[in-house]
């Protein structure tokens, strides 16, 4: 069975690509269940490059291992902000800001500008680094606009400002399940999991191609 390595220690992250991946004959291993602890440098200056810095970082630690080793990048882009917070989602205002504090400071920079003018987009990178060195990136994105007021209670980081069109609330305000069906991570992994099974990844056997949260979706 082949093996794939999340570089992440995030648990919901390891959920989300555990669920999208499950039709695939292969074991998921987070970095620390593959034993691999390294601090890695994101120096990139797209989410691309940063997911292939972290991929490519975690596969030279793999020490011989056979694995191939995935990693992601993400962030928010508010096109009247010039694209910021952009990669520096995460630090933006200082690492340790709430989201409280770097929210209402989106809202701010934002006041007066009408609805047309507050495009945005999650964007999320995953890189693939395979046993042989060879590369590749999926890079998808969740289109919607900076509401007026932070509302919701699910999700994390900037969803209680982030609203989509097709349902009129922030993305805070959708059950985890929708959101994931729309969201640029779960569009990302998706989009990797059809270039694994191109890289020659096979699909379990019983399964029809399609990850359980897909025929869900479709149902
Ligand atoms: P990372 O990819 O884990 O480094 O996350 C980058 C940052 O982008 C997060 O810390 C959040 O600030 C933001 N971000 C990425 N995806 C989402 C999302 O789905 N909702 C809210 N914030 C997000």
């Amino acid at each position: 069975m082949k093996k794939i390595i999340f570089a992440t220690g995030n648990q919901d992250k390891m959920r989300e690509v555990r669920e999208i991946m499950s039709d695939l004959d292969a074991e998921i291993l987070s970095m620390g269940e593959a034993g691999i602890q390294i601090d890695i440098v994101e120096d990139g200056v797209t989410f691309q490059e940063n997911a292939r810095i972290k991929a490519a970082a975690v596969a030279r630690g793999l020490k011989g291992e056979e694995a191939v080793v995935l990693a992601d990048d993400s962030g928010l882009e508010v096109d009247a902000l010039n694209r910021e917070p952009g990669i520096y989602s995460a630090r933006y205002l200082g690492e340790g800001t709430p989201y409280e504090v770097k929210n209402q400071t989106i809202l701010s920079r934002l006041e007066g500008v009408p609805k047309e003018g507050r495009t945005a987009r999650f964007v999320c990178a995953i890189a693939a680094v395979f046993p042989d060195g060879e590369s590749c990136v999926s890079r998808e994105a969740m289109e919607g606009y900076i509401g007026w007021e932070p509302a919701g209670e699910h999700g994390f980081g900037y969803d209680p400002i982030f609203y989509v069109d097709a349902y009129g609330c922030s993305t805070a305000q959708l059950p985890p399940e929708v959101k994931n069906q729309l969201s640029h991570r779960g569009k990302a992994l998706r989009a990797m999991r059809q270039q694994l099974v191109r890289h020659g990844f096979r699909q379990k056997e019983g399964t029809d191609g399609q990850a359980e949260g897909e025929r869900l979706a479709e149902a």
